[in-house]
């Protein structure tokens, strides 16, 4: 038998991945999804322009893509009012924060996030032998304060939050997001993953801060721009800091299609206010839908919705099983309490009425089966 001379480190990895896709569960179903509104894209796609742009490249895809993305940073700069130095463009956030643990995360340093937020973040850090220390959520709300004491107490090198959350579509103050950084030791980076910010309200959003070298702030087309299947996210913060990214990154990472989509999607504002506007109709139709089925949809800051199921976890995952074998594509909180959740992304209206119409089944055959 041959061994495979794996890393002591990845050896004792599991060997699990943070999210199964659609995709899988469309081929283990033997059926596609009617409504695929599980992963929080944008059913109302990216803007035309940002098509127009892409199609354009296509033709041009035999180039490598600038490999500092200059026009794209330098537009993201521009956007968000800080100095080009003081932006990265990578594979969306998820690539991003692989770089980013990178760089600061070896075995057994302490990375503080919440108990049951983002797990592709968790991966990351398990995959550099970081030791993750959690913290719960207080009220369905990431609880800056106590990610703050726990860092303190536990010498953390990192600490996540996510602002608005997911899975909770939850929000925090950016008064308390500026107090969690304001109280951390200076070798202690917050990362602050703002993947929802803009759907957020302002006052969730702290002023930037680039002469701050503990802060990183992550931004991303897969969301409101409609651009998951592109890749491209972003990071901004100090530029000694950004500038370390290079030290590691995937040069090449970012295609020439996606950063001329993503350029294009960028400069279409109208179409970005928009969707936003489309996706808070869609929020309203989801509470709505729940409410007619007796449930409560928390408040979401976010492009998609928590719906309390009115039990526990065991419940809500009979609910998630009974919209998924009819055919709606939805998720759930991985753990306790956040698990009596099911996650809805918002959709269409063509995409709410297969919602509205499974609902009420799944929910019957889950309090038959309970
Ligand atoms: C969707 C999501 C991401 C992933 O962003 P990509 O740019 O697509 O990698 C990151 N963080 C949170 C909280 C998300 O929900």
């Amino acid at each position: 038998m041959t061994t495979i001379p794996l890393t002591p480190l990845v050896a004792q990895l599991p060997a699990s991945v943070p999210f199964v896709g659609p995709e899988a569960q469309e081929r283990q179903r033997g059926q596609p999804f009617k409504a695929r509104i599980g992963a929080n894209e944008s059913v109302f796609g990216p803007s035309p322009k940002a098509v127009a742009a892409m199609r354009a490249a296509a033709a041009e895809a035999w180039m490598y893509g600038d490999p500092e993305a200059l026009e794209l940073r330098q537009a993201l700069a521009r956007h968000h009012g800080v100095p080009t130095e003081a932006v990265m463009a990578g594979e969306g956030i998820d690539g991003l924060f692989g770089t980013a643990v990178r760089l600061f995360v070896e075995p057994g340093v302490a990375v503080v996030t919440s108990l049951g937020a983002y797990p592709t973040f968790n991966y990351h850090v398990t995959g550099f032998g970081g030791r993750l220390v959690t913290v719960p959520y207080r009220d369905d709300h990431e609880d800056p304060e106590a990610l703050l004491e726990t860092a303190l107490v536990e010498g953390a090198r990192l600490v996540f939050l996510a602002n608005p959350d997911n899975p909770m579509a939850s929000w925090v103050t950016a008064e308390r997001v500026q107090r969690l950084l304001d109280g951390l030791p200076s070798d202690c980076l917050l990362l602050l993953d703002e993947a929802y910010g803009d759907f957020a309200p302002d006052a969730a959003l702290p002023a930037m801060q680039i002469e701050r070298p503990n802060l990183l702030r992550f931004r991303t087309f897969s969301k409101a721009h409609g651009l998951a299947g592109l890749r491209v996210g972003y990071v901004i913060g100090a530029p000694a800091v950004i500038d370390c990214f290079n030290k590691v990154r995937n040069h090449f990472g970012l295609g020439r299609v996606a950063q001329a989509g993503a350029l294009a999607a960028l400069q279409d504002q109208a179409y970005l206010r928009q969707v936003v506007a489309q996706v808070a109709e869609a929020r309203a139709a989801i509470a709505a839908i729940a409410a007619d089925n007796g449930l409560t949809a928390l408040p979401s800051a976010s492009n998609f919705v928590a719906v309390d199921c009115g039990g526990d976890g065991a419940f809500a995952g009979r609910v998630l099983a009974g919209l998924i074998d009819r055919g709606v594509f939805v998720r759930m909180p991985g753990v306790a309490p956040l698990n009596r959740c099911i996650r809805i992304s918002a959709g269409r209206p063509a995409d709410l009425a297969v919602l509205a119409e499974a609902l009420p089944q799944a929910l019957a055959e889950a309090r038959a089966r309970g």
